[in-house]
């Protein structure tokens, strides 16, 4: 952790002060922290920081979180994973200081559009995928995939964030987890039904909700009820629009496979020829698999 600093109002100006960084608007609340906008002041930087109180509570419930979400995001050093800078303490307070994703939430994007046509929805799923690749391939599941975790830099390009929930390679003992955990929606059956499981493959299930949601607009399994819900996901009850490709009804179908053992593994989904088509790709994103094929040319 870094050195502790305490809040102190910038001379004058209204402003607070954060050791290094000035602080700026809210940008989000989740259920145990605030995150606010900065500016490192050596450079001018942008940056955001989640501040986390130290009561008695959050600490109990959150402190295996904190620590699970620190050491995640130092370990992955991703173009499309949000980077962490720092972590700072006071007696009160933690803060994360990471990356500032300025386009904010997909999910935002998409409530605002409706829902995304295939060439943009291929380009972002490249890129979760791309992601959640590296994470594997580090030993990492994320656990909670859901497009409110997917935020969007200043060139448009995805950064997935909020790894609270993420399993390290140290938990796993026999090669699987045991945990329940997610956001019921995005959840694999085999999480739900709280059996041991592969993390990388309940990555997978996420990444089939997360396509379906990013070109219809709405989930597959859905329901007021959460039982009911969970009915509908253990019947596999869902529907493609009709706006659905055959290629994608296809690669949604091996995700949402309720074998763990036969869905498709991320790794497969990268030589699907739907998946491999290149639509959209920004100018700034750099894959990272690209760049180590470049190292190794002659
Ligand atoms: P949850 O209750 O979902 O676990 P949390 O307490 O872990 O949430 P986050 O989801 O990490 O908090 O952050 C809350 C919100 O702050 C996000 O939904 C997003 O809108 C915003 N946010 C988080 N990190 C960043 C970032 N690096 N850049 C820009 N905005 C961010």
């Amino acid at each position: 952790m870094g050195p502790a600093v305490e809040p102190t109002a910038a001379a004058g100006a209204g402003e607070v002060l954060l050791g290094k960084y000035k602080l700026g608007r809210l940008l989000g609340r989740g259920s145990f922290a605030k995150v606010h906008q900065a500016r490192r002041l050596a450079d001018n930087t942008d940056v955001a920081i989640k501040v986390m109180d130290k009561t008695r509570a959050t600490i109990t419930t959150m402190e295996p979180n904190i620590i699970r979400e620190v050491s995640a995001m130092r370990r992955l050093r991703h173009p499309n994973i949000v980077r962490i800078h720092e972590v700072m303490a006071t007696k009160s307070k933690i803060y994360l200081v990471m990356e500032y994703a300025r386009g904010g939430e997909l999910l935002s994007k998409i409530l605002r559009v409706g829902r995304l046509t295939e060439p943009v929805t291929c380009r972002y799923f490249q890129q979760v995928v791309s992601a959640l690749h590296f994470c594997h391939n580090n030993g990492i599941a994320h656990r909670d995939i859901k497009p409110q975790n997917l935020l969007l830099d200043h060139d448009g390009n995805l950064k997935v964030s909020d790894f609270g929930l993420s399993a390290l390679p140290e938990q796993l003992k026999d090669g699987l987890l045991r945990t329940a955990c997610g956001t019921p929606a995005y959840t694999a059956l085999e999480v739900i039904g709280r059996k041991a499981y592969d993390g990388a493959k309940a990555d997978a299930w996420s990444c089939g909700v997360i396509l379906y949601v990013f070109l219809a607009g709405f989930l597959p399994f859905d329901d007021g009820n959460l039982a009911l819900m969970y009915r509908k996901t253990q019947r596999r009850e869902f529907r493609f629009p009709p706006w659905f490709s055959k290629p994608v009804r296809w690669v949604i179908s091996r995700l949402l496979d309720p074998n763990p053992e036969t869905r498709i593994s991320i790794e497969a989904l990268m030589s699907v020829a739907w998946f491999k088509k290149s639509p959209n790709r920004s100018k700034e994103y750099v894959d990272p698999f690209q760049l180590d094929l470049m190292t190794m040319l002659p």
